[in-house]
């Protein structure tokens, strides 16, 4: 096989790679919108979740306090036990302000867990509200991730079909040529690079941007050897006039 027909088919090769490129291109800004979407999912369960802690500290206070009261009720229990015992008025008296005294405490419990009691009710309809609307709002987020998810699988199978293609085209290269492109491709992403054509018959690499010789220029036009970049290594091309000539 002639270079310049080597040529065409890396050009052809080429074509399938940047198709390739494009679709897993695509398939990274899938992958980075998805990834943005299970953030805002973890983040709203972590809010969740703290929401849910804060209103169970209500809860535990109360129940905090209700052990208090129990313990103080005890305590007149024994103390009013105790008064049978006693001989004097005077000691008699003392544990009797005594007992006044739990009873005031208790009485003072009672009114805080009043309070408590209407706090913990307000924190549990908020927290009700605020809970379905987190769970509404994680399903639209979920539902965003599945959508985006099955958008990344049918990127997937354009690729795969895409490689078939590509196995095809691959055989009619030129074995050597073949490893040259792959050992660039790999290297630079696209191994072809075509000339952008000046008005004073210069050129440039457009993988590079190195200038091009006019004399390079008309060789490559003239298409009987394949030349390749000093700078960058990657394969010239000239792309069709009607096509440069925009
Ligand atoms: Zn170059």
């Amino acid at each position: 096989m002639k270079e310049p027909e080597i040529l065409q088919t890396l050009v052809e090769l080429q074509k399938v790679d940047r198709a390739i490129l494009d679709v897993e291109h695509e398939k990274t800004a899938l992958k980075e919108e998805i990834k943005g979407f299970k953030d805002r999912i973890a983040a709203k369960r972590g809010e969740s979740a703290s929401k849910k802690s804060k209103f169970e500290e209500t809860r535990k206070k109360r129940v905090s306090i209700e052990m208090e009261i129990k313990t103080k009720e005890a305590e007149i229990k024994t103390k009013d036990g105790q008064s049978a015992g006693i001989k004097t008025n005077e000691a008699f008296k003392a544990l009797q302000r005594e007992i006044d005294s739990v009873k005031s405490d208790i009485k003072k419990l009672e009114d805080a867990i009043i309070v408590f009691m209407e706090e913990e009710e307000a924190a549990s309809a908020l927290f009700k509200t605020q809970e379905k609307e987190d769970k509404e709002e994680e399903n639209v987020l979920i539902g965003r991730v599945k959508e985006l998810e099955e958008q990344e699988k049918t990127r997937d199978s354009v690729i795969a079909g895409y490689m078939e293609k590509r196995s095809g085209v691959a055989a009619a290269v030129d074995k050597n040529w073949y490893d040259r492109y792959e050992r660039i491709r790999k290297n630079k992403g696209l191994a072809l690079a075509s000339i952008i054509e000046n008005a004073d018959g210069s050129g440039a690499c457009g993988g590079c941007k190195f200038t091009v010789r006019p004399q390079t220029v008309i060789e490559l036009r003239k298409n009987t050897a394949i030349k390749t970049c000093e700078n960058c290594a990657r394969i010239w091309y000239l792309e069709p006039k009607q096509e440069t000539a925009k």
